[in-house]
């Protein structure tokens, strides 16, 4: 942890801090999305493309956009949560790169610290309710129940949702979820948050045409474009945000990689140009 300490004091009041979660421990299906921060970053960084949004924001030379490596995770909630605490601190925009989707529970533990108003935009196939899976409450379809629990959040809103069950159903209803399902989704959509906006990305919310590197192929989702436009039109301040549940595995073009590096652009982009947070 010495190497993320002296890495932190570079990190500057309004920076976004990218930090990789490399942990798929809680994955219930397949593993995989441990190896993800690293692939994310080779496309980021690759030749092949620069580093600009399509907002015209180079990251490449923002001295706001910051990389802090990877957590190294023994204790799936302690190191998680404690880290992310100590990046908020610095009072900076966490974007990280995991992992499977049970490190947002964690990540949201640190979050409720610092802001007590915190609205979420699930970005999914799954609605991840579970109040349990196979026997395990931190699994990876659970973290927005176990987050609901807690009121880490005032507001969860899901978009892409494909696979509701009657138990989940209850969940959501029993936490007040806002679930825009798939097949329901209208393209003039538009949010209405009040207050920071947390974004949970999972990889699978796209069209496995767009994105086969995930563990849980769901036929029927987004295109690579439509999320793009979803997050480009939020109109509230991105004080957080993950990626996660690709799973380089099952990518062999590198298809999902490329769109995963083009999200974090594109957040990254979103958070930089932050006006106020109320
Ligand atoms: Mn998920
Ligand atoms: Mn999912």
């Amino acid at each position: 942890m010495n190497e993320l300490s002296d890495l932190l004091k570079k990190v500057n009041p309004g920076a976004v801090a990218i930090i990789g979660i490399p942990f798929d421990e809680n994955s219930s299906f397949m593993k995989g999305p441990a190896s993800a921060p690293q692939i994310i970053r080779n496309v980021l960084y690759s030749e092949s493309s620069n580093m600009s949004t399509e907002s015209i924001v180079d990251l490449g030379s923002e001295p706001r956009f910051v990389d802090l490596g990877d957590i190294k995770v023994k204790n799936y909630i302690e190191n998680i949560e404690q880290t992310i605490l100590s990046i908020l601190e610095r009072d900076t925009f966490v974007l990280s790169l995991g992992g499977d989707h049970s490190i947002t529970y964690p990540i949201l533990k640190a979050y409720g610290k610092k802001y007590k108003n915190l609205n979420i935009f699930q970005l999914d196939a799954h609605p991840d309710l579970y109040n349990e899976f196979d026997g395990n409450p931190y699994a990876h379809g659970c973290p927005f129940a176990r987050i609901m629990e807690e009121n880490l959040a005032v507001r969860l809103v899901q978009v892409g949702i494909r696979t509701m069950n009657p138990h989940q159903y209850e969940q959501a209803r029993r936490f007040n979820v806002e679930t825009i399902h798939m097949k329901d989704w209208d393209s003039s959509f538009k949010s209405d948050f009040k207050g920071p906006v947390y974004i949970s990305l999972d990889m699978d919310v796209l069209d496995p045409a767009f994105a086969p590197g995930v563990s849980h192929r769901e036929a029927g989702g987004f295109s690579t474009r439509e999320v793009l436009n979803v997050i480009q039109e939020l109109d509230a301040p991105v004080v957080g945000a993950d990626i996660v549940e690709f799973n380089p595995k099952r990518d062999p073009l590198g298809i999902t990689a490329m769109a995963a590096a083009r999200f974090l652009k594109e957040i990254a982009g979103k958070m930089l140009t932050i006006k106020s947070i109320k």
